[in-house]
């Protein structure tokens, strides 16, 4: 195996008596690209926040614990660089409802405040983004007029402005038609071919997961299969 991108140690998340994962040891190799599936309530959401350096438990009230380590690129999550990782978020269905235009969403992933105005450089890197995944016509959009395989596009334009070397994402396709998902995976392995980046990808969908991943993970709340996506784990399912 070559160099790992993301390495976990028995590593467990507590909310107060409810042990949402537990023993967690993980391998993933660089410049791979993971489906993370599990059933609802699996821990799918949790593991990718834990990576990302989240505290579960900060997210809401209730108190999280953590247990064991995540190494990411061997350094501990916290202490990395905002720009090695890229998240899209799962969309929600309110949020067509916030007011703002495509290219202020891009904007927001270089910078921590809103940016209610936008420098030149600002806007060209986020034009790159948008133009990144076939979306540069959608900048002056607001999230109210746009599709949801629009909506997904601008998300990860947003994740890819700083060109990060590892990109999570949860849910990528719920929401987007057939033809937008299709668009949505060809733009992500894009990415991947000319960054080299780790993608890790929370999904429901079993084909998208076999058709795409060089990877599937199967987890309830802790690893129950790590393989190269093969009939004899899908008939599992
Ligand atoms: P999945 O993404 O696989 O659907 P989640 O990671 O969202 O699962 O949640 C795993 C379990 O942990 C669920 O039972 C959920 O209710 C619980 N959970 C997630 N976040 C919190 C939290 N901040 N406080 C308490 N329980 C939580
Ligand atoms: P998912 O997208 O995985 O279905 P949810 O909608 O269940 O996520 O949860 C959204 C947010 O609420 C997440 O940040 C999760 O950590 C948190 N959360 C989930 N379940 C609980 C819970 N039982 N108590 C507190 N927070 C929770």
């Amino acid at each position: 195996m070559g160099a790992l991108a993301v390495q976990t140690y028995d590593l467990g998340v507590r909310f107060g008596d409810f042990q949402a994962l537990y023993g967690i040891n993980l391998e993933i190799p660089q410049g791979s690209f993971v489906a993370i599936v599990g059933p609802n309530g699996a821990g799918k959401s949790t593991l990718l926040k834990v990576l990302l350096g989240l505290d579960p438990g900060n997210l809401r009230d209730g108190e999280a614990r953590l247990v064991g380590r995540a190494e990411v690129f061997g350094q501990a999550p916290k202490a990395l660089p905002a720009s090695w990782v890229g998240y899209v978020p799962q969309v929600k269905s309110f949020d067509r409802s916030f007011p703002a235009l495509a290219l202020e969403v891009v904007v927001s992933g270089l910078r921590r405040a809103w940016p209610f105005s936008i420098g030149p450089r600002e806007r060209e890197v986020a034009l790159a983004a948008l133009a990144q995944v076939g979306a540069a016509h959608l900048a002056e959009r607001p999230l109210g007029r746009l599709s949801g395989g629009e909506l997904q596009r601008v998300y990860l334009a947003r994740s890819l402005v700083r060109q990060p070397k590892l990109l999570m994402l949860d849910e990528p396709a719920t929401g987007v038609d057939v033809v937008g998902e299709a668009d949505l995976y060809r733009h992500l392995e894009a990415y991947q071919r000319q960054s080299g980046a780790t993608i890790l990808m929370i999904t429901h969908d079993w084909e998208a997961a076999s058709h795409h991943a060089s990877h599937v993970l199967l987890l309830n709340r802790t690893v129950i299969a790590f393989d190269p996506p093969g009939l004899a784990l899908r008939h599992e399912c």
